[in-house]
């Protein structure tokens, strides 16, 4: 594999071979893929990439998977000009990255998987599994039900009722776990040492985190070869919001554009957000939380990458800010009734971040604002629950649709 160049530790700096290993042995640093980006850069050409297939692995040159073989439908999903989300917010050049209809499970995490899945493959697993919120449990079973692998899926037990059928349908081993997420990937760590399985977010991690980069070269792509001004990204562990602007930057290294000046902003839920604390407080480490929040897909209370978090938005110019749970349900009406698009509670918190920071300033009405929808609604219908208007009931009598429906609208 000429393009990787192995793995590195984030801490220590210290180099190891592509196995399926996340932690240095000597500082417990986390590691991540290293590129050869002159390598990468002969390779690689806007051309190319446009003449691709119809899907993320267009980007398959900047990916650390020689052969892909499992969730080839993944990616390529819309970016929407959103004109009158962005006349409530005061904002002319608004668009949605719309990952509420990525395929084949609904959210962002068929990114990761694909990739995380193609290479356990490569890498010769017969079972894979994860720690999940939900949504990576969805794509888990999914792309192991595609790639013909064992597959078990770990949860925390009070998760939404329709992404545990999410996961059921794929006939995984769903365990549900008492507890938060943080306890059920303390539990999964252990498990992973142990067994020998391609757990996706665990040892897979470095290749995994790889497939959140698409959803920065995808933006860039589809705003004609530019980087926005600023975007918005909801976050859990911090990997999708640190992924994106290594990605941004990745394609400046490899001549795919000129320059980035993207200001990166996080958004997390209020009732979990160990992240923007910290950003708020002016501090560079992580205290961990006991997650409270409707928010479920995001509410990771020890974030793995939260520190790398920050520094991305000390780098890049951006900011952190949190949402109610009441801001995210309004935030998730305001999206469905002005573009048309029906989020989870994860991208109710995306707008909701988003309207704070137009109001207080740190986005500016001109410019090109990407706001990442990562969910899909249909899978967090039970939060809306006594916050939608009733159907109105009426017998099937012109009498009563006159009566009933024509006289009060
Ligand atoms: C997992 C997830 C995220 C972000 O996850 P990170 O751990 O921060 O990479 C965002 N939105 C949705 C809907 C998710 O499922
Ligand atoms: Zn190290």
């Amino acid at each position: 594999m000429t393009k990787v160049r192995g793995l590195k530790c984030r801490e220590c700096g210290r180099d190891y071979p592509v196995e399926p290993i996340h932690v240095c042995e000597f500082c417990f640093g986390p590691l991540e893929v290293v590129y050869d980006y002159e390598e990468i850069k002969r390779n690689v050409s806007r051309e190319k990439i446009e003449n691709g297939p119809h899907s993320l692995w267009r980007y398959v040159d900047l990916l650390p998977v020689e052969n892909p073989t499992v969730g080839l439908t993944a990616g390529f999903t819309p970016l929407r000009r959103a004109e009158k989300l962005g006349e409530v917010l005061g904002l002319k050049n608004l668009y949605i990255k719309d990952d509420s209809v990525n395929h084949p499970t609904l959210s962002f995490k068929d990114r990761v998987v694909s990739v995380a899945i193609s290479k356990a493959k490569e890498f010769g697993f017969d079972t894979a599994a994860c720690a999940s919120t939900g949504n990576l449990a969805n794509s888990v079973a999914a792309h192991c039900a595609q790639a013909g692998l064992n597959c078990f899926v770990f949860i925390p037990a009070n998760l939404e009722t329709q992404k545990i059928y999410g996961s059921l349908v794929f006939n995984p081993t769903v365990v549900a776990v008492e507890g938060t997420y943080d306890d059920v990937n303390r539990l999964c760590s252990e498990i992973a040492n142990d067994m020998g399985w391609a757990f996706v977010n665990i040892n897979i991690r470095p290749f995994y985190a790889e497939g959140s980069k698409t959803l920065a070269f995808e933006v860039v792509e589809q705003l004609g070869w530019r980087a926005p001004d600023a975007v918005v990204v909801p976050a859990a562990s911090g990997s999708l919001y640190t992924k994106i602007w290594k990605g941004l930057k990745e394609m400046v290294r490899v001549g795919l554009i000129e320059s980035v000046r993207t200001r990166m902003f996080g958004a997390q839920a209020e009732g979990c957000s160990p992240i923007a604390q910290a950003w708020r407080e002016g501090r560079d480490f992580i205290k961990p939380v006991r997650p409270s929040t409707i928010a479920k897909s995001i509410a990771i209370g020890n974030p793995a990458d939260g520190i790398y978090a920050l520094q991305t938005a000390r780098e890049s110019g951006g900011d952190w800010e949190t949402a109610t749970d009441e801001e995210i349900i309004a935030g998730i009406k305001l999206l469905a009734q002005t573009e048309g698009i029906f989020t989870e509670t994860a991208g109710g918190t995306t707008v909701a971040v988003l309207r704070k920071l137009v109001e207080k300033g740190a986005i500016s009405p001109e410019e090109t604002v990407v706001a990442y929808i990562t969910g899909n609604g249909y899978k967090t219908l039970e939060v809306l629950d006594g916050h939608l208007s009733e159907p109105v009931r009426i017998q099937a009598t012109l009498k009563d649709f006159k009566e009933k429906v024509l006289a009060k609208v």
